[in-house]
């Protein structure tokens, strides 16, 4: 990934230890490498063969709206939320796109009008996830521009990014802007239950999601949009094909297939099954426990306050175990948090990069055991 200069080798998934005890430990981006463990265990599960002569056409399904949609992903998709209850899909297009960052620059062009005087206003609540700004503003759009925090947003016209839970901080979020003119995307990349009690069905107009976050297959690069829209869907698709043509259908394949291992896991109530989300949940909990153990033993941390909720999905209350944790530093002579973790070899992302206090950083809970665990010792001995 870009911008890892100083980062710790990654051990092509050998199964050896990437990180010693002495190395620099990388929480800056979100790699998903923690699902690794549970993918090494589901034998063929996931596992695909591609013959030479298949996936050659640019066309996958001509009369879907997303053109170049395979339907196997399309129905594997739908399973999955029907699995889980996170989302409603039916009475909505599937749309398939180079993981979910290609959607969300889909959603900013399908929303924006084009014959607007001015680029329309990209709003989200701070601290908002950094590519927002970055991805919005990149090409210097004349349909879009990057506005800033939602909440002193002045005007009707707007596009507002609520990302649920939120990246960086893990808070459950609603829109906070309403008008006419006004559009909403959710980008509900972590609306699953390793991350967070399954609450309600969600059924925005434009949701986002990727399994980068949900399976952790993030190098496949395939996320989804569920839009009620037929008009936005049509708009949508056009960006993706005025982009890159289409997607990757050797991907898309690949996402169908693990997608499917993981509804298989979930289709009776036989336990020995490999379960994704019971696996994610287990290990969310207990490094979520780690983490506050060790910040308490350092002294001079401290992390947003734990909530939970009645899971529809595992039909219990479950807490709210965020993929970052929003790290504040308490210690008075210490304003940059990010520098200060960089001098003992935790590389992070400073909250200034999500429209916030340099006294936080947001540090990703989904790294390699290995890694998390010199990281947790690292973070108890800091005064
Ligand atoms: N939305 C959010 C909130 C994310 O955290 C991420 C990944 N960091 C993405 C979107 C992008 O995911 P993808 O890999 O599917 O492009």
């Amino acid at each position: 990934p870009p911008g890892t200069s100083g980062a710790a080798a990654r051990a092509p998934s050998t199964g050896k230890p990437s990180v010693t005890s002495d190395s620099v430990i990388n929480l800056d981006h979100g790699d998903p490498t923690m699902f690794e463990a549970f993918w090494r265990e589901t034998g063929d599960a996931a596992e695909l063969v591609i013959p030479g002569w298949q996936t050659m056409s640019y066309f996958s399904d001509v009369g879907n709206v997303c053109w170049f949609m395979e339907p196997l992903f399309d129905q594997q998709v739908r399973r999955l939320h029907r699995t889980v209850g996170n989302a409603a899909v039916d009475g909505y297009h599937v749309l398939v796109g180079t993981g979910s960052t290609q959607l969300f620059m889909a959603a900013l062009y399908a929303l924006s009008p084009a014959d607007a005087a001015e680029p329309t206003s990209v709003v989200s609540t701070a601290p908002y996830y950094s590519s927002y700004p970055a991805v919005t503003d990149f090409l210097r759009s004349g349909l879009f521009r990057w506005a800033g925090d939602a909440n002193s947003f002045v005007g009707d016209a707007y596009i507002e990014l609520v990302c649920s839970p939120n990246n960086p901080d893990g808070a459950i979020r609603d829109a906070v802007l309403s008008s006419g003119a006004g559009k909403a995307v959710h980008d509900l990349a972590y609306y699953w239950p390793q991350y967070t009690p399954i609450t309600r069905r969600a059924d925005h107009d434009i949701m986002l999601f990727t399994v980068s976050k949900s399976t952790g297959h993030a190098g496949t690069r395939i996320g989804w949009a569920l839009v009620k829209d037929r008009e936005v869907a049509r708009r949508m698709t056009k960006f993706v094909e005025l982009n890159t043509i289409g997607v990757s259908k050797d991907s898309q394949l690949r996402a169908a297939k693990v997608l499917s291992a993981v509804s298989d896991g979930y289709v009776d109530g036989d336990a020995s099954r490999h379960r994704l989300f019971d696996f994610g949940r287990r290990k969310m909990v207990e490094r979520w426990r780690m983490l506050r153990e060790a910040a308490a033993a350092s002294g001079i941390f401290s992390l947003p306050a734990e909530t939970s909720g009645r899971c529809n999905f595992a039909n219990e209350t479950a807490a709210n175990n965020p993929a970052f944790a929003w790290l504040r530093c308490d210690r008075e002579d210490v304003e940059d948090c990010a520098g200060f973790l960089r001098g003992h070899k935790i590389l992070t992302r400073s909250g200034n990069q999500f429209g916030a206090d340099p006294r936080y950083v947001r540090v990703s809970m989904l790294d390699r055991d290995d890694a998390y665990d010199i990281f947790i010792r690292r973070l108890a001995s800091l005064k």
